[in-house]
């Protein structure tokens, strides 16, 4: 097994540990949504997801 010692990457180290606090946070506000029947709210935290996403793990 190799490491790869490219620098400090805590993002890469995130998204290869689980998700970071924001996507639990995302993932939990969609929960709510879709068991709430709230479609409208459901979709709009997927959006936010796909941002958040490429914003902070791409
Ligand atoms: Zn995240």
């Amino acid at each position: 097994m190799q490491i790869q010692a490219s620098g400090p990457e805590p993002k890469a180290v995130q998204t290869l540990t689980g998700p970071c606090t924001q996507c639990r946070e995302i993932k939990e506000k969609r929960w709510e949504a879709v068991r709430q029947g709230n479609t409208h709210l459901a979709e709009a935290t997927t959006v936010a997801m796909g941002q958040h996403l490429r914003a902070e793990h791409s």
